[in-house]
Formats: C-alpha cells, sequence, structure tokens
C-alpha cells in the first residue's frame, strides 16, 4: 500500500499532558502540529492514572470517614456503596475531562490535530503511523518524542502464567489497551511500596479489600525521608493493610480462584494468597517500537531518550519531554513536568528565539494517600550526597495548632537545611494538606528562603502551613512552648 505523505511543522508521537502543552504552544506561534495516539486522546494522566485515581481515593475517604470519625459525638456509620456506580461516574468524570481539556482544542485542525494509529520513526523526518485503516506518512520539520512510560513488570518466576493488574487497572472501558478492573476485589496482593502502589492500597483498603502490600525495600517509599516512611506505615497498618517489607520473591502461581505469592523474608519462606495481584513496581520511559535507531536517537541506560537541557535529543530537530526522558535533566515522572517541558520543547523547535532550558531543581511532589505525602527538594540523605553540611529537623504535626483543632494530628514534617547559610534546601510532610502546603516551600526553595523567611513571614491562623513556620522555629527553639500562631 502507498501510504500519502503530509508536511507539519512539529509531529508529535503520543497525545498525552506532555504532548498537548507542546501542541498548543506550536499553534500559539502560528505552527501546523500534529500528534499521534494509538490508545485514547489525553494520555496516562487524564484516563488511567492521575485523575481516575484521585477521584476514587476521594470517594474512599468519604466512605472510611463515615465509619471513623475523628469526633466524640458523632457516630460511625457504614455507608453502603455501589462500586459499579463508583466505576460508572469515575468514567463520566474521565469523560467529562477529556472533553473539555483535551478534545475540545482540537477544534483548529491547521494547527492542531490527532491521528490515531501507532506511530514509529522511519528516519529522522518521517513518521509512520499505522491503524486499522492503514499506514499514513507524515513529515516533521520538527519531531517530538512524548510517549510517556509504560508500567515497569519486574522478572518474578510464573508471573507469565498468572493474570495480574498494573497500574492501568483504573483504565476506562473506553480505552481497548486498557485492563480495568471492573469488579472490586475481596483481596488483593500488590507488589510495590512507592506512590501508586501506596494510594492505590489505601483506597482499596478503605473499601473493604483485604489488602497486603509486599516491597523489597527495608521500608515502603524508598528515596523517601525515613521518617515520613515509618509514620505513614503506622498509619496504614492500624487501617488494617498488611505491610510486607524486605521480601524476596520467589514466584507467583495460580491458586484457586486467586494467585499466591511465594517469597523470603529474614531466612523464612512465606506464601500470600489474594484474589487479584497488582504488579506496582514502578514506570518505564516508553521506547517500545519507535523506530529511535531508524532517526539515530540515543537512549540512556535506563532506556529514556537521551536530550539535554534544552530537550533536545542528539538529532537537532528531535526533541523529547515528559516520562520518556525518564530521569534525564534531573527529571521526575509527573504530569505538570511533562507539560511544563512539553511547552519549552514547542518553543525551542518552533519559535526562532534564544533557546529555553529546563530547571528540575523545585518540583513539588505529592502522594494521595490519606494523610498526604508531600515534597520538594533534598531529602537528609540526597543532600548530604550532594556535598552539603546540612542540618536537619523533624517534628510531629501535633505541635500544629490546626492538626489539633481539627484532631488530626497524624503526621511529621521534616526541613532540611544548608548549614551555614540556613537555606532551606528540602522540606518533607506527610500530614492533612500537605499536596497544598508543599508549594509554600516550593516558592521558598526557589527563591532561596532561609528559616528566617518562614519564621518571618506571617501564616493564617489556624492552618497546616504554620506546620513550615515551626518546623523552621524547630532548630532554635522548644517548638512544645509556643504560643499562639507559632510566637
Ligand atoms: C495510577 C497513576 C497515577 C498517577 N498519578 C499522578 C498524579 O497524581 N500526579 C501526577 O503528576 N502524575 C501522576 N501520574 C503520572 C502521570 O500520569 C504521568 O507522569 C503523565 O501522564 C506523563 O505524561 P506524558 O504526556 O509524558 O505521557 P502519557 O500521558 O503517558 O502520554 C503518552 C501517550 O503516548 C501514547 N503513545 C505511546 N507510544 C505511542 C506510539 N508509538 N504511537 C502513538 N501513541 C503512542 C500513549 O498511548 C499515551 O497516550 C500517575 C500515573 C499513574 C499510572
Amino acid at each position: 500500500m502507498t501510504s500519502p505523505r503530509e508536511r507539519y511543522d512539529l509531529v508529535i508521537l503520543g497525545s498525552g499532558s506532555t504532548a498537548f502543552a507542546a501542541a498548543l504552544h506550536a499553534a500559539e506561534l502560528g505552527k501546523s502540529a500534529v500528534m499521534a495516539e494509538f490508545r485514547t486522546v489525553g494520555g496516562t494522566c487524564a484516563n488511567r492514572g492521575c485523575l481516575p485515581s484521585k477521584n476514587l481515593i476521594e470517594a474512599a475517604r468519604l466512605v472510611y470517614d463515615a465509619a471513623h470519625p475523628r469526633y466524640p459525638g458523632l457516630t460511625p456509620v457504614h455507608m453502603p456503596f455501589s462500586w459499579a456506580e463508583l466505576v460508572a461516574q469515575k468514567d463520566e468524570i474521565i469523560q467529562e475531562y477529556r472533553a473539555h481539556k483535551y478534545e475540545s482544542l482540537l477544534d483548529d485542525p491547521d494547527h492542531m490535530q490527532v491521528v490515531p494509529g501507532q506511530a514509529r520513526l522511519v528516519s529522522d523526518h518521517e513518521v509512520e503511523i499505522q491503524s486499522a485503516d492503514g499506514a499514513r506518512r507524515l513529515i516533521g520539520e520538527q519531531i517530538l518524542i512524548a510517549t510517556g512510560s509504560l508500567p515497569a513488570i519486574p522478572h518474578v518466576p510464573g508471573l507469565s502464567d498468572v493474570p495480574y493488574l498494573t497500574s492501568d487497572l483504573l483504565s476506562s472501558a473506553d480505552d481497548p489497551w486498557g485492563t480495568e478492573l471492573r469488579e472490586q476485589p475481596r483481596s488483593l496482593l500488590i507488589l510495590g511500596g512507592g506512590s501508586v502502589a501506596l494510594e492505590l492500597g489505601q483506597m482499596f483498603a478503605r473499601f473493604g479489600t483485604q489488602v497486603t502490600l509486599v516491597t523489597r525495600g527495608k521500608r515502603i517509599l524508598s528515596g523517601y525521608e525515613p521518617e515520613i516512611a515509618a509514620a505513614l506505615t503506622d498509619i496504614l497498618q492500624e487501617e488494617g493493610l498488611r505491610i510486607v517489607t524486605g521480601a524476596q520473591v520467589r514466584g507467583v502461581e495460580r491458586s484457586g480462584e486467586g494467585v499466591a505469592l511465594s517469597l523470603q523474608r529474614h531466612g523464612s519462606q512465606h506464601t500470600f494468597t489474594a484474589e487479584q495481584l497488582l504488579v506496582s513496581t514502578g514506570r518505564r520511559p516508553n521506547i517500545e517500537a519507535l523506530g529511535l535507531e531508524q532517526a539515530d536517537v540515543e537512549r540512556d541506560t535506563a532506556g529514556a531518550v537521551r536530550v539535554d537541557r534544552t530537550l533536545r535529543t542528539n538529532v537537532f530537530h528531535i526533541w523529547a519531554a515528559g516520562d520518556v526522558i525518564g530521569w534525564e535533566t534531573e527529571s521526575q515522572m509527573a504530569t505538570p513536568v511533562g507539560a511544563h517541558d512539553g511547552k519549552i520543547a514547542a518553543h525551542n523547535a518552533l519559535s526562532g528565539e534564544p533557546l529555553r532550558e529546563v530547571d528540575h531543581t523545585v518540583i513539588p511532589r505529592t502522594i494521595f494517600t490519606d494523610p498526604q505525602v508531600a515534597v520538594v527538594g533534598l531529602t537528609d540523605e540526597g543532600a548530604v550526597a550532594a556535598g552539603i553540611a546540612c542540618d536537619c529537623n523533624t517534628i510531629p504535626l501535633s505541635v500544629v495548632p490546626r492538626a489539633g483543632a481539627i484532631r488530626d494530628t497524624r503526621g511529621v514534617i521534616k526541613m532540611v537545611l544548608d548549614g551555614p547559610t540556613r537555606r532551606v534546601v528540602g522540606v518533607s510532610m506527610l500530614g492533612v494538606n500537605a499536596g497544598e502546603v508543599i508549594h509554600e516551600a516550593a516558592m521558598a526553595l526557589r527563591f532561596g528562603a532561609t528559616t528566617d523567611d518562614f519564621i518571618d513571614l506571617i501564616h493564617v491562623y489556624p492552618t497546616m502551613a504554620e506546620a513550615l513556620k515551626i518546623v523552621a522555629i524547630s532548630f532554635t527553639k522548644d517548638v512544645n512552648r509556643l504560643s499562639c500562631c507559632a510566637t
């Protein structure tokens, strides 16, 4: 079959948040951009990641809080729910969001459109898109690779012979590639101890699924502050999650209607069974069948597309951004990072103006457990590794007036300073609304704030953000002896 060739200023592989940010900016510059997508328009975040998970996590919180009121005088109630209806409303929210934030932007095909099909580079300017309707070849003056990431599946003996779920389990029915979980499992084994494993583990447990979380590391949340990991472990265990750390997984096999996972821990063998298995051991850049070699595009040892700080690959007119660049340029896999960088890539590819560089030093992150984990900048260990003579303090949230007032003192906050200058280089918090509070810390890091800046800033009373002021004070004062408003 001969394939028609079409020319565009920018051909983008993928249609996630990274791709859309780039295409929108291309359109703003008066250029033509085309995205290729073989799954659902909008990518992982909108269709099977951030949005559906946060929707159901909040529903689970409502169910849990009704059964566990924190206030004497409020009577616990068992709130009946329909899993099928919850899934249906989640799909409705996704469809509305996708229509509003993605599909509605495709009303000017001269500047921005999505071509359905699997894309691969066939040369350094040419992308072939294969769909049920045949092949199409698009020629791009400039090309952007924004194909996101895929679940990283570890080698576990027997895994390929049993059915298992991945972080795709919340994809909706209209995604033909998705493996959506349409029935709530009675029991769930989760392999992994990172953000997605914890968010989904707590969510299912709160809906009544018996959850066992198995992780190789000595603790959950490797790479995060140990105080945060320890406090969150206690909270999750109190809610009924079984957390098995330091596990050497030996194999998995079918067991009755479900799966059995055998592992070794501290020299003894254990077997755990459950109706469903979720493999949530991280994500890897998606470079599968992209034809990178046809265009001589290099990747790094982690399999990510290699880029410089302008997001240019080793090929002059080919750029990459979002999850597909993995940890290149100290990037992180998160939607706002991809969206931010997608725009920079489009600017650099198309504007003809001086190149912009990415700055990934301040990336606030949140894990949407309850309470939330939120971090920005360096951990204690990271600061030491970076050669910073650091000073760190951790305080319990019980010293924060707001936490006491609303009877939710779960969690801690830790601040990491560059010792000699008192400049704050990292903050980690586990607590109510940590995902909101962390923005103050992020802005402070951006502008090089010191502990005095946090102390001198008048904070709204009583708010969880006062935790930042109080932990800053804790370097010089006993915070158990403060009066109102952290004075
Ligand atoms: C369960 C879960 C929860 C998450 N929660 C959050 C959160 O709360 N906050 C947050 O910031 N991040 C979250 N993330 C991460 C976030 O979803 C990703 O960082 C983000 O979607 C990356 O955007 P992207 O545009 O780079 O890639 P994607 O959104 O993955 O888009 C890439 C697109 O390219 C398409 N594609 C790939 N290869 C080809 C090809 N050859 N041809 C055509 N199309 C192709 C894919 O189908 C996909 O649609 C979560 C992820 C998961 C899995």
